[in-house]
């Protein structure tokens, strides 16, 4: 009798770093950045620069 094993859960890790357009930080893909807020040309996150 065999068990099915779940090994769906080790794909979530290390996602690709790009580069921020605005700050040019490593960003996570598919998050804003955290630095600036920036995400796609457009802020989505109200980050104070002061
Ligand atoms: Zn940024």
């Amino acid at each position: 009798m065999k068990k099915r094993l779940r090994r769906a859960s080790k794909r979530w890790s290390a996602p690709k770093l790009k580069t921020c357009p605005e700050c040019g930080s490593a960003v996570p893909s598919h998050i804003a950045c955290p630095s600036c807020g920036y995400y796609r040309d457009r802020q989505v996150l109200s980050v104070d620069t002061f």
